[in-house]
């Protein structure tokens, strides 16, 4: 009998790449993905286009009401489902799948029907929270022991499970699913002889563009809660180590930078970024003008006629060039008799992975330098005779000027559109507030923004790549 697997993915508390590098990988093989309300929908980016994403809160909202182990039932139904159609099935949940993550109910219906399972684990909200605000949980002489407990009971129950008398008495506690509570849980505290002036931190929205912090004491957290409007999802630290977050608290102190750009790494920089993305890269509806270049460019007995340089101002322009060299069946070797520049060393770095080291790559990483470059060519040369032929590869809003400065050179320059550089859909709601600079990567970042999100406040720091998006944030004002 075939044997089926589900794989229940810990998401993390947020922030996409939180999540283990085990999950990433599995993630990104998955057919479909059922993931829980509080998941980043960020992360979904992870997953392969083709893939199926459910979420189980609209699953939930469309038949039941508030009947938690109706709505279980169904998601396990489903679960089962998708993975007896032979399909590759995650479960998605945020944080770590065992903490507080209803996993024994999910398990115990995929041990009934003899389905396999695997279990990566997450970054759980408490270290989240902790590491995010610079507060050990555990530390030397100050707390050797931690509890993690939920504060959503309802306290007055008789028959609660969790004994607060025990818990006063442990060095750190965290609580989860307790902002709604905090009042009571505080008050049992303090009844059961924990402190008064014990140090409370309450981080919500730990690692998203909203996280909050307030700290105080047991004596007044609750009052400081409400006056800073903290909401859910939130984390409640209890105890001496909290203490060290005046210390330690690096984030607090770190600069933080709203990076606009689509290649995401900035480690190692002056500051902590957050990558969201004001350009998104889409294929042409329409390849036929770009397919008959290719056409003519490789079919050709007589290469020369055509081109003589061809010339990419991105790596997209490299990836989608080959990606139709590709479906027409031909490969990098039709080029060969074709000189290739590129601008900028990412551009580079992507024809070398098509096996092309390029003949020019400006040192000036743009345009000016391109053309700085072409012209010490026609020095070289001297009389064009014939003139040399350029094809530019590039996107369907890129500057016009260039071929334009070629041209003048005594260039024969054509060019093609290959890709489609647009606004991305659902940009989030933005909190001014929280960033003390924007880095703006290329002009068309620079419209985005400000379409979407008008000029940014005055004492927000912008900066930018370049000459040329320096000059359009100058148009806008916004430097
Ligand atoms: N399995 C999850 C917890 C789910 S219970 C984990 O391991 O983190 C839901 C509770 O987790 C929330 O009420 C909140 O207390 C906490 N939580 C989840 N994500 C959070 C976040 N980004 N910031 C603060 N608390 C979070």
């Amino acid at each position: 009998m075939k044997k089926y697997k589900l794989y229940i993915i810990g998401a993390g508390p947020g922030e996409p790449s939180l999540i283990t590098l085990k999950g990433y990988k599995i993630l990104k093989q998955a057919d479909v993905v059922i993931y829980d309300y509080l998941v980043d929908k960020k992360i979904l980016n992870y997953t392969k286009e083709t893939a199926e994403i459910i979420s189980v809160n609209e699953l939930y909202n469309n038949r039941y009401c508030s009947d938690f182990s109706k709505r279980q039932k169904e998601i396990n139904k489903l679960l089962i489902k998708k993975v007896k159609e032979g399909k590759k099935v995650v479960r998605l949940k945020n944080g770590d799948p065992s903490i507080f993550g209803r996993l024994s109910e999910e398990l115990e219906d995929l041990v009934r029907n003899n389905i396999d399972f695997e279990i990566v684990p997450g970054v759980t909200a408490a270290t989240a929270a902790a590491c995010y605000c610079g507060i050990p949980l555990t530390s030397r002489g100050v707390s050797s022991c931690v509890v993690l407990t939920t504060g959503h009971e309802d306290i007055d129950k008789k028959d609660n499970f969790i004994d607060w008398q025990k818990i006063a008495q442990i060095d750190t506690i965290v609580l989860y699913m307790s902002v709604g509570n905090l009042k009571e849980v505080v008050n049992k505290l303090i009844l059961y002889r924990k402190n008064k002036n014990t140090k409370v931190a309450v981080v919500s929205n730990v690692s998203k563009l909203n996280q909050k912090l307030v700290v105080g004491e047991l004596k007044n957290i609750t009052e400081k809660v409400k006056k800073e409007n903290i909401s859910s999802p939130a984390i409640v630290i209890i105890g001496d180590v909290v203490e060290k977050e005046k210390k330690f608290n690096w984030f607090k102190n770190s600069k933080k930078i709203l990076y606009t750009g689509i290649s995401e790494e900035r480690y190692f920089e002056d500051g902590f970024f957050y990558h969201i993305p004001m350009i998104s890269i889409k294929p042409l509806p329409d390849y036929t003008e770009l397919d008959n270049w290719i056409k003519k460019i490789c079919s050709n007995p007589q290469p020369k006629t055509y081109i003589d340089w061809l010339v990419f101002t991105s790596r997209f322009g490299v990836y989608y060039f080959f990606d139709r060299l590709f479906k027409l069946n031909f490969d990098s070797r039709k080029l060969n008799f074709l000189k290739i520049a590129a601008i900028g060393s990412s551009t580079a770095k992507k024809l070398k992975e098509y096996g092309i080291i390029a003949d020019l790559v400006p040192r000036n990483e743009c345009s000016d330098g391109l053309v700085e470059e072409f012209k010490k060519l026609i020095i070289k040369i001297k009389n064009l005779q014939p003139k040399t032929n350029i094809l530019l590869i590039r996107s369907d809003i890129s500057d016009k000027s260039l071929a334009e400065r070629l041209t003048n050179l005594g260039y024969n320059v054509y060019s093609c559109v290959a890709y489609k550089n647009v606004i991305p859909e659902d940009l989030p709601d933005l909190d001014f507030n929280f960033f003390d600079e924007i880095f703006f990567t290329s002009p068309s970042t620079v419209r985005n923004f400000v379409s979407r999100y008008g000029n940014p406040p005055k004492n927000i720091k912008v900066r930018t790549i370049g000459k040329v998006t320096e000059n359009e944030a100058r148009k806008f004002n916004i430097i």
